[in-house]
């Protein structure tokens, strides 16, 4: 089971939503989050921070290490890329946005289906081919082709 896990940032502007895998990290490991707006004026710290498509995440990465030593994971393999792609903390959906407007867009088409029912069919289904592409267009980690 995995707990929802939210998030603002830095400036209180942005909500990002989280899934730490199984629950093995706790939300905790999550120092700070910076939407597109606040991270400008951020220096990024590669050894504690992760950055996505202007968002970045910072990782409380002593917990993290000290929490997965326990599965054997050794600590030089312990990276926020590594936290982040691996799913021990990482966006639930696509981006920190994903599952909050995944879940309007999809009522704005359900609506579809009371007026033209064959629209409907035919919206639902370019909607989350379409949408991935998207991301992928924007350059979203998540909807990259994993390349290990
Ligand atoms: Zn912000």
């Amino acid at each position: 089971m995995c707990m929802k896990i939210e998030f603002p940032c830095q400036c209180g502007e942005e909500n990002a939503q989280f899934n730490n895998l199984n629950n093995i990290l706790p939300p905790s490991v999550i120092e700070k989050v910076y939407c597109p707006e606040c991270s400008s004026e951020v220096t990024v710290n590669k050894d504690t921070m992760l950055v996505d498509n202007n968002w970045i995440i910072e990782y409380d990465m002593e917990q993290v290490k000290f929490l997965l030593a326990k599965m054997d994971i050794p600590a030089a393999q312990i990276t926020p890329e590594f936290i982040f792609d691996e799913r021990y903390s990482t966006w639930q959906g696509v981006t920190p946005t994903d599952m909050v407007e995944s879940i309007r867009e999809r009522e704005e088409i359900v609506k579809l289906a009371k007026v033209d029912k064959k629209k409907y069919v035919e919206t639902i289904k370019s909607w989350s081919i379409n949408r991935m592409q998207a991301f992928m267009d924007a350059g979203w980690r998540k909807a990259q082709p994993r390349t290990a």
